[in-house]
């Protein structure tokens, strides 16, 4: 069995936990797998070990600036134990918890497409796993709590404007309902880290903050690629054993090499669920390295990540990428595609045969394909995607975002007032669609008649079905959200957050919290992009430098 074993767990039905002398840790992946026998933290290669133990750097004056009630709530946590100033020190890294066991992981990756050797967690430390309400493992990860043995040349910190974009982006994603790490706290260090922020030279000290993330297994793709390029096959088997045996365990009886396939396979599915998902709700992710590929299918790292305004699927949020745009929204599918290809020649020597791994690579496709279906079905209010018309409905919609600049998450939610029913004017049909438009001068009677035709046609097929609109509306309002972290949002929660205090970034979490309710009194929220935003760093653009 993974885990010590030694320490009583949570788990569900346990009275909530009201001192943090009561959090108890099963630390599966640290009692399971090799570790780094240097305990210095100095920067290296490591060999033949999954992680290297590492203490946080301890942090002047740790202040919590942000919590997620719901990771506090799902962890077993009393809703007042935020308040304990030790719970900012300890989820700044500053006080270590009795069963704590702080290591980062070993791991590679392939970074824009080429081999980059080790990698690891550079500025991220585990602190050790708890077991949730629902008996589910968590490992608690803090991110920005100073130098690792895989920091490299940089310093194992993060900023205040890069933190509160994980913190927010991972409880937005997890209320959208997709995929994702969790993130329970945000915390000021009081220190100030150096960053050149667009790399043009111009170095400036920015407030310091660390995330304390959340996910079952923090594994990535990168954690199995570090012991295949290294041809150390033992550390490979053990690594691969110990997440199907903690991750997959539906999977423990499988015989090998067989059981690794069935890994890959269920990996290539979530995978393809994840970036379906990022495509319904207009999320980039902006860095889709192997290193930054979760095992469990979940969004992963929250870097120079953007939300699309106007729909254009060759937008790119990350100026580190802007040459090739290899991770822009629309090429997403074929990186996550070319991504598992990677992964599939590192469990390759697991296997010695490449024909089941072929098989469930090539499964991605039509798997991608059938999720995505289902997807735009939902979308657009319709049960499937199941004629040729409907798929037509589902490729010509997106050619009408396209025609001129539309906001993506406004116009869905227009498209559900859209009226279906027979004899009505088909000008004032889609009138509702121009609150969707960023320049509606631009708006030409070439545009106007394009949309119009893709309208008229879809609300025939609504009639031909005998869907009625209101059920519609209901049904799309709960795939299409009114409210994503649009770019420029967080980043006013940014300009609070370091003029004034953390006040925006809660009253913004609130918002995201139901992305898909109408909010009367928060409609500012779901408007267009003001034209302020179309340029500015960190609504538009942003670097890798974090
Ligand atoms: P990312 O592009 O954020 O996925 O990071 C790629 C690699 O660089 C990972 O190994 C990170 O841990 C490492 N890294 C990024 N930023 C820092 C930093 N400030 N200090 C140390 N390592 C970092
Ligand atoms: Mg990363």
């Amino acid at each position: 069995m993974v885990g010590s074993g030694a320490e009583p767990v949570v788990g569900s039905g346990a009275p909530p936990i009201s001192s943090l002398d009561e959090v108890r840790f099963d630390n599966r992946f640290t009692s399971a797998l090799p570790a780094d026998p240097d305990t210095v933290n100095h920067r290296r290669q490591v060999i033949g070990a999954c992680y290297s133990r590492v203490a946080p750097t301890p942090a002047p004056t740790p202040q919590l600036l942000a919590h997620s009630a719901e990771m506090v709530d799902l962890l077993g946590f009393d809703p007042d134990l935020v308040s304990d100033p030790r719970f900012a020190a300890v989820f700044a890294g500053s006080t270590l918890l009795d069963g704590m066991d702080p290591h980062a992981h070993c791991y590679g990756g392939h970074q824009f497409g080429s081999w980059a050797g080790q990698l690891g967690d550079g500025r991220a430390i585990a602190l050790g796993e708890m077991v949730d309400r629902n008996g589910q493992h968590q490992t608690l990860q803090l991110k920005g709590a100073g130098p690792t043995p895989y920091s490299r040349t940089a310093d194992g910190l993060a900023v205040l404007r890069s933190s509160v974009r994980e913190f927010l982006c991972s409880e937005a994603m997890a209320h959208l309902g997709v995929p994702t790490t969790r993130a329970l706290s945000l915390v000021g260090t009081g220190d100030f880290v150096i960053r050149d922020m667009l790399y043009d030279g111009n170095p400036a000290p920015e407030p310091g903050a660390v995330v304390c993330r959340v996910a079952p297994s923090f594994v990535r793709f990168g954690n199995f690629e570090i012991f295949a390029s290294r041809g150390d096959v033992e550390t490979l088997r053990t690594l691969a054993d110990f997440v199907i045996e903690a991750d997959f365990c539906h999977l423990v009886g499988e015989p090998a090499p067989g059981r690794y396939v069935q890994f890959f396979d269920e990996v290539v599915r979530s995978t393809a669920e994840m970036v379906c998902e990022w495509l319904r709700v207009g999320f980039v992710h902006g860095v889709m390295n192997t290193d930054n590929m979760s095992i469990l299918g979940l969004t992963i790292d929250y870097g120079p990540y953007g939300w699309i305004d106007n729909y254009d699927p060759d937008w790119t949020p990350n100026t580190t990428d802007a040459a090739h745009r290899r991770y822009r929204f629309g090429t997403q599918p074929a990186v996550a595609q070319w991504n598992l290809m990677q992964l599939a020649n590192a469990l390759y020597p697991l296997i010695g045969e490449a024909e089941g791994l072929q098989a469930a690579l090539d499964g991605y496709v039509p798997c991608f394909e059938q999720k995505w279906s289902a997807m735009m079905a939902r979308k657009l209010g319709l049960p499937g995607l199941d004629t040729d018309v409907d798929r037509e409905l589902a490729t010509g919609v997106l050619e009408v975002l396209r025609l001129v600049e539309t906001d993506m998450t406004v116009f869905w939610r227009r498209l559900a007032t859209v009226a279906a029913t027979g004899g009505v004017d088909p000008a004032e049909r889609v009138a509702p669609l121009a609150d969707a438009y960023y320049r509606p001068v631009e708006v030409t009677d070439g545009h106007r008649s394009a949309t119009s035709e893709f309208i008229e046609g879809y609300a025939a097929r609504l009639r031909a079905l005998g869907i009625a609109d209101e059920a519609r509306a209901e049904a799309m309002n709960r795939v299409n959200p009114k409210y994503v972290l649009r770019n420029y949002l967080a980043q006013l929660a940014i300009d609070s957050a370091t003029e004034g205090g953390p006040k925006a970034i809660g009253e913004l979490l609130d918002v995201m919290r139901r992305p898909y309710d109408e909010q009367p009194d928060r409609e500012s929220y779901a408007a267009l992009r003001p034209d302020w935003a179309r340029t500015r760093v960190g609504c538009s653009q942003l670097s890798c430098s974090s």
